[in-house]
């Protein structure tokens, strides 16, 4: 993942997106996957405002195993339902080694979740894959960590590794996490692999995604990854960080806008 061993940024193109390429990658999504005609309805929006990836939780990473854990491969349907009707491409986590294989059949983008940033198995078993991996960074590791687990998946021969900063822990607590855009010129500087930011799991609230989404892209990221929904308040994970669709129009505008200027 280091810079000295390969100089030039890496590009990895996805469904005629390239990420790391010239225009700033929109990731967009439930946090989880609910209903087919739901999912479709917010798929179909966020292509309206110029998104070009679905992000959707099938396999959850609940804090408590008594919240919903998503809808196993019944939601993996639904996000190659969605692609088949929009276009985008899919993003969705993947939490065990064992299910690797059937993620990967219905994906473009293999996403390790923050708490899996170190389970080594996990990123062997996605490497193996060759399939392009959205590597979030883990809300207690370092980038050194961090740029060591990338370096995990590319060593078993798989290149396509997208980097994501999620936010880490700190003693602040009116914000779930603390955005660490510090990372975002560091790892440009140490790696040459594309980053992206995910501001509505970096602060925990809607009403801030969209100013630190700007700031991610200020500071340098080749994207955004952002949960949205149709009505937040009915989403059935993570509704207070998630933006509406009509807030989603507007950040991916200004999106585009500050990256243009970069
Ligand atoms: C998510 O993207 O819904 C998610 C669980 O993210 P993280 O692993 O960063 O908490
Ligand atoms: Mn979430």
């Amino acid at each position: 993942a280091s810079r000295p061993f390969h100089p030039d940024d890496t590009q990895i193109e996805i469904r005629g997106h390239v990420v790391g390429g010239p225009e700033p990658t929109l990731i967009a999504g439930p946090c989880s996957v609910e209903t087919r005609e739901g999912l479709l309805e917010i798929a179909h929006a966020i292509k309206r405002s110029g998104a070009h990836m679905l992000r959707g939780g099938a396999f959850k990473p609940r804090s408590s195993p008594y919240s919903f854990q998503g809808l196993g491969e019944e939601g993996l349907k639904y996000l190659a339902e969605a692609r088949e009707e929009t276009g985008l491409a899919i993003v969705s986590e993947v939490m065990e080694p064992g299910l690797v294989p059937l993620v990967a059949e219905y994906v473009d983008v293999l996403q390790i979740g923050a708490r899996n940033m170190q389970n080594f198995p996990l990123l062997k078993a996605v490497g193996r894959t060759g399939k392009p991996v959205l590597l979030k960074r883990g809300f207690s590791n370092t980038i050194e960590e961090w740029l060591m687990s990338a370096e995990y998946i590319m060593a078993e021969g798989n290149p396509n590794v997208i980097l994501c900063e999620r936010g880490i822990r700190t003693f602040e607590t009116y914000t779930r996490n603390t955005l660490d855009l510090n990372a975002v010129p560091v790892v440009k500087h140490l790696s040459h692999l594309p980053v992206l930011v995910d501001p509505s799991h970096g602060v925990g609230h809607a009403r801030y995604v969209m100013d630190m989404a700007r700031a991610g892209i200020a500071a340098g990221a080749h994207g955004v990854i952002v949960e949205v929904h149709k009505d937040p308040t009915q989403a059935w994970s993570d509704g207070n960080q998630t933006i509406t669709l009509e807030t989603f129009d507007e950040l991916a505008r200004q999106v585009r806008a500050i990256h243009q200027v970069m």
